[in-house]
């Protein structure tokens, strides 16, 4: 079965549609969400554009606060901090990579926990860990939004999560433990990655290597989610080798359409509950 990432993507904006009609009948105004972009990244640039059309779709306000591409580290760092003080702001997003000289730990340390909607500080990253309440990254809580809204069961499965970076395999991995899986993290220094994926029960591909993960490497019924997005002869492209692999699966992301849409839609999830926990 193919997991439709679109609809449930779509399903999701409409629920926050009415989220926000009713923070706005409790507040008189909408959830804001400040997006902070050092210009320059053509890819970042898409990525801004994406999430303020998303905000406009479902109800919530955005700030779009740009930075020339020379902007210094400290004056980065004082445009968020006004942000961060400003009472209006429910959510505070610096979009990522910074240009060489900007720390961008430094930046995102400026951003206080309850606005941190990308859930990159540590704070929330250590929550996760701990498995208390607190933001988690977006692309990691789209995935078991997926898995939960599917029906997949995760309580005593086999995970296995290549790629352990701090904004996807990390809290992935933390996610799926904190649902009861049995979970192993694999990386580029993993001696045999085959024999570990074949393991798998619920298999998470998060490495941005097109194809890398291929149909011999996946146990028969599996279920894959491919978070890989690669450009492959200019056609985007996962990190599962999809229509070899969709024969064994019994689920399957594809790319796009899967993992991809709900990232956003997960962002503005995010938005939302901290809008309303602010307002407790
Ligand atoms: P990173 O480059 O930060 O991390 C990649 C991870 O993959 C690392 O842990 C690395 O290991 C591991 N890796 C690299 N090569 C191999 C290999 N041959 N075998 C096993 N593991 C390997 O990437 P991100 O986590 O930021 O992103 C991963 C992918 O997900 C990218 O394609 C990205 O574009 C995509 N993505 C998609 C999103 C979406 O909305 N769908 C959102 C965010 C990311 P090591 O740690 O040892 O270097």
């Amino acid at each position: 079965m193919i997991i439709d990432g679109k609809a449930v993507a779509a399903q999701i904006r409409a629920e926050l549609l009415e989220r926000t009609a009713r923070f706005f009948e409790n507040t008189g105004r909408k959830p804001c969400l400040a997006v902070v972009l050092v210009e320059g990244d053509p890819a970042s640039e898409i990525y801004v554009r994406n999430k303020l059309n998303g905000c406009r779709e479902v109800g919530i306000r955005s700030l779009d606060v740009r930075l020339p591409c020379d902007v210094s580290e400290e004056e980065a760092i004082t445009t968020v901090r006004q942000l961060a003080e400003d009472g209006e702001v429910d959510g505070i997003l610096v979009q990522l990579p910074l240009p060489k000289g900007i720390d961008a730990q430094k930046i995102l340390a400026e951003i206080p926990p309850e606005k941190d909607v990308d859930g990159f500080s540590a704070e929330n990253i250590g929550a996760l860990a701990l498995g208390k309440e607190g933001t988690v990254a977006c692309t990691p809580l789209g995935v078991m939004e997926l898995l939960k809204r599917y029906r997949i069961e995760t309580r005593g499965k086999r995970a296995v999560v290549v790629g352990r970076s701090n904004i996807v395999g990390k809290p992935m991995a933390l996610l799926l433990l904190n649902a009861d899986a049995t979970v192993t993290v694999c990386h580029s220094r993993t001696a045999d990655l085959k024999a570990e994926c074949l393991n798998a029960d619920i298999l998470v591909a998060a490495v941005g290597k097109a194809k890398l993960i291929t149909a011999d490497m996946v146990k028969e019924g599996a279920v894959v989610i491919d978070v890989g997005m690669n450009r492959e002869n200019g056609k985007l492209c996962g990190d599962v080798d999809f229509e070899a692999v969709e024969k064994k699966a019994s689920y399957i992301t594809p790319v796009p359409g899967g993992v991809g849409p709900m990232t956003v839609a997960m962002l503005l999830s995010n938005v939302c509950t901290a809008a309303e926990k602010r307002r407790k």
